[in-house]
């Protein structure tokens, strides 16, 4: 009998029952919310009069709406204002631990989780929030969910899902210098599509995975749901324990040593069965840049834009509206592209690794006249991290405008947003039309250490060039 791959140990780990229509009703081992999809779950609760079940497996943030350049309280916009006392509220009424401004543990729901050491091997996570694929990096099945469905799991600590398809993608080789794993991911979602992971979970692998630190799986993980995937996962390594070791809710003493034999187990086996596999050559993958309206419409940076006479039939229409809403031309280089605003942070690539690969590059020069730039932390943890190392002082002697943490300008739902046409430079993870604030903005999606690089020439560069 073929292994199991993790996806299958850990479902059938949570499985509670097999349901008629042949969904499982899947416990839930931890549950993230924060202000923006958790009030309405709430109230549809308190209608129903059932308590929140488990609120010692549930945890609070919030980032969506917080400012990153003033804080206080009251927050300015009324309504951010609003969602926050909700959250605050309801936390408090349900007994559920909440990280706010003044707990110095806030940030990103899917920065903080896996930096207090909530997200571990093995277990099932859900947030009402599309990236909550990232936690997969330490071997977690992690998905987001709706809004509906944060109230079942405040209810229930059980959704009901169907069981999905796992493809491994094995990433092969070696990356070259200037390749970072926000690279690799755009690669992957370009060669299987943004449609290609629907009903599968996507177990990342092979060399170039294994090499890669925490922070940088969790990149490649956080936008599984960006090439369709339900979750995207990587299996628990020496790499993803010691991250772990010490962590404030991570088992310590005694504990320890059982924690990370039952978590090596949940690795898949080297025998595993796998409904579609994928290899990928590292060393073929090069600094990326998207050029259109979704993640992937992207090219390597010494690319030029695909010509639609050379497009399948079926991506056409697809390609004529992004060029359309881009205002960009088949056949051109995306390399010297102006840009008005760089943005490095979010839930992909806000974490202290990706802060310290753009101030290496910010080290190199000076923001070019005329772009707006934004350096957001992803929690207030990685901003004193940041400040530890002096990064904050090496980013704002390059002309960078240094925030506090949040989501920042990778929604907008914020005062952080693009203006009118903008193109934007962007380390977070979609580059939809109106994503960043503005109806008409455009975002090019790229590692922080080329958003940096963009920033100084005041254009698209090609990193390499600067490092
Ligand atoms: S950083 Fe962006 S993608 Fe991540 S949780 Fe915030 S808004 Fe969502």
């Amino acid at each position: 009998m073929a292994g199991r791959s993790l996806l299958d140990k850990v479902w059938d780990a949570h499985s509670v029952r097999e349901l008629p229509g042949g969904q499982t009703q899947l416990f839930i081992g931890l549950h993230l919310i924060h202000e923006v999809t958790s009030p309405q779950a709430f109230a549809m609760l308190r209608e129903m009069g059932l308590p929140v079940r488990f609120p010692e497996r549930t945890v609070a943030t919030v980032d969506h709406i917080i400012p990153t350049h003033d804080q206080k309280r009251p927050l300015a916009d009324a309504l951010a204002e609003q969602m926050m006392a909700a959250l605050e509220k309801n936390t408090e009424q349900a007994g559920i631990r909440f990280y706010g401004t003044s707990s110095g543990k806030q940030g990103i729901v899917h920065v903080i989780g896996p930096e207090l050491g909530l997200t571990q091997p093995g277990m099932t996570i859900a947030c009402g929030d599309s990236h909550t694929s990232t936690h997969g990096a330490f071997g977690a099945v992690a998905f987001g969910i709706g809004t509906s469905q944060v109230r079942d799991v405040l209810a229930t600590q059980c959704l009901t899902l169907a069981r999905p398809r796992v493809r491994r993608i094995d990433v092969t080789g070696k990356l070259a210098a200037g390749v970072f794993a926000k690279d690799v991911i755009l690669a992957i979602i370009r060669r299987l599509g943004v449609k290609g992971g629907v009903g599968y979970a996507y177990e990342y692998a092979g060399p170039v995975l294994e090499a890669m630190s925490m922070e940088e799986r969790l990149t490649v993980c956080n936008m599984s749901i960006e090439g369709g995937a339900r979750c995207g996962y990587a299996n628990p390594d020496d790499t993803t324990f010691e991250y772990l070791r010490g962590r404030e809710f991570v088992p310590a003493g005694d504990s320890w040593g059982r924690a990370v034999a039952w978590w090596r187990q949940q690795a898949s086996d080297a025998d595993a069965r796998y409904d579609d596999r994928v290899e990928l050559p590292g060393a073929e993958i090069a600094p990326s840049v998207t050029w259109g309206i979704n993640p992937g419409q992207n090219i390597g940076v010494d690319e030029k834009l695909p010509r639609i006479a050379d497009a399948a039939d079926a991506d056409r229409a697809s390609l004529e509206e992004a060029y359309g809403y881009m205002g960009l031309e088949p056949g051109q280089s995306i390399a010297g592209t102006p840009i008005d605003v760089a943005f490095i942070g979010s839930c992909t690539n806000g974490r202290i690794s990706d802060l310290r690969e753009a101030a290496r590059v910010a080290r190199s020069g000076r923001v070019a006249p005329g772009v707006r730039t934004l350096v957001v932390p992803g929690s207030q943890a990685v901003a004193r991290q940041a400040e530890q190392e002096g990064l904050p002082e090496v980013f704002r002697a390059a002309g960078f405008d240094w925030r506090e943490a949040g989501c920042s300008m990778c929604l907008a739902m914020n005062p952080d947003k693009l203006v009118g046409r903008e193109i934007c430079a962007s380390s977070s993870n979609r580059n939809f039309k109106g994503r960043q604030g503005s109806p008409t903005g455009r975002t090019l999606l790229m590692s922080p250490a080329m958003v940096a690089a963009a920033a100084i020439r005041g254009e698209v560069t090609d990193v390499r060039e600067l490092l």
